[in-house]
């Protein structure tokens, strides 16, 4: 039975980073399709319009807790959360366990030389992780179908997708069923970060919950997708007052 709670009527798992690891390590042993989504506050705004995105993560096999706003949100209504499984980290703990247990990765997204540049990063920072193959985001509906075959052929036991929210979710949920992969994540921005083009927070401002702030910052035309964060607390505070009243 899966612990989950509901946050915005999205329901995340209630997991540490290691459960995840290990749930995925399951995943992969099942050698059956699942999907693991990573939602932050703006994801679950995002799902709160968008009824199919909804649907592709309340059937997720695995959902984390991506930002400290879902944490909070969760301790806000008086559930368990345990602590923050941001997406970044999922990849970077799977890439570890991967070079260790020799799980097969496939890297779908992000800009042309980017994603290559992530594949030489994993390679450098993982010694022995087996890349099998990588593909940029930027193609078209008719690039598709050549894409999903060249990801069958590689046969990987993970696929990491950068297409960004919710276009990724979408892209998985589509072609989930011809893939034959035993675990698909949506990575959002991660393959920039390990390609060093974006850089994540220092570890003090995500310890002090202020990763917002610093993307704010450092990525300013985010500035309108990020007005959905002080959207989403007023959100959870009046969900939560209906609640009680
Ligand atoms: N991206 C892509 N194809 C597209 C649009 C975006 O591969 O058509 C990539 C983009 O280069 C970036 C990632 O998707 O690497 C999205 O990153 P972002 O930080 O915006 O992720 P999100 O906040 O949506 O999770």
């Amino acid at each position: 039975m899966r612990n989950r709670v509901a946050v915005l009527n999205v329901m995340i798992d209630v997991i540490t980073m290691k459960e995840a690891v290990r749930k995925v390590e399951q995943f992969i042993d099942l050698q059956k399709p699942h999907l693991v989504v990573t939602p932050n506050a703006e994801m679950i705004m995002m799902a709160n319009e968008d009824k199919y995105l909804s649907q592709i993560i309340n059937n997720a096999d695995l959902v984390v807790p991506d930002g400290a706003g879902v944490v909070w949100a969760a301790h806000y209504n008086g559930d368990v959360m345990p602590e923050r499984v941001a997406g970044y980290d999922l990849v970077q703990n799977l890439l570890a366990a991967a070079a260790m247990q020799k799980y097969r990765i496939y890297m779908l997204g992000g800009a042309p030389g980017i994603v290559d540049k992530a594949r030489l990063a994993a390679e450098e920072r993982y010694p022995g992780v087996q890349i099998v193959g990588t593909h940029h985001g930027f193609f078209t509906k008719s690039d598709e179908s050549e894409i999903v075959s060249s990801i069958k052929v590689c046969r990987p036991d993970i696929l990491l997708v950068a297409l960004g929210v919710p276009r990724q979710e979408k892209w998985l949920s589509e072609y989930s069923g011809q893939l034959e992969v035993p675990v698909a994540i949506g990575v959002g921005g991660t393959f920039d970060v390990m390609a060093g083009i974006v850089r994540r927070a220092p570890l003090w401002m995500q310890n002090a919950k202020l990763e917002w702030l610093y993307r704010l910052i450092s990525e300013p035309k985010r500035a309108i997708r990020m007005l959905a964060l002080p959207r989403f607390v007023m959100r959870v505070i009046a969900s939560k007052k209906k609640m009680v009243c």
